[in-house]
């Protein structure tokens, strides 16, 4: 059984996650451990679970489309403070994985909602 196999869910259709601030993170990118090449969620497949209230966690297999490469991932997301969410990599295998997470759009609404009622 390959790793596609043990966790055969798609990562797309886990976004957005949300933390229990109402934070979100909506979109992830990824940076092949062989290319370099950018890898978006539609070419991962994995877990993502939040066991604590600012805490989620990803578990994840990426297939570069560019030269690929299969990888693995795990890694986590905390939230520190009202809005900032930091990311951080539990990788066995030693690789430098680089994992962006946009800002969250539902964040970007209260803000200007927040922003109308001044
Ligand atoms: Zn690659």
């Amino acid at each position: 059984m390959n790793s596609f196999e043990r966790l055969p869910k798609k990562i797309e259709t886990q976004l957005p996650v949300f933390f229990s601030s109402g934070l979100d993170i909506s979109e992830l990118t990824l940076s092949c451990p062989a290319c370099t090449g950018l890898i978006s969620a539609s070419n991962c497949t994995g877990i993502i679970a939040r066991p604590l209230p600012d805490v989620i966690l990803f578990d994840l297999n990426g297939l570069c489309p560019g030269c690929g490469t299969e990888f693995t991932a795990y890694f986590r997301a905390r939230q520190v403070g009202e809005k900032d969410v930091v990311l951080e990599l539990i990788n066995e295998s030693g690789n430098l994985l680089v994992v962006e997470s946009q800002r969250p759009s539902r964040f970007q609404r209260l803000l200007s909602k927040i922003k109308r009622l001044l």
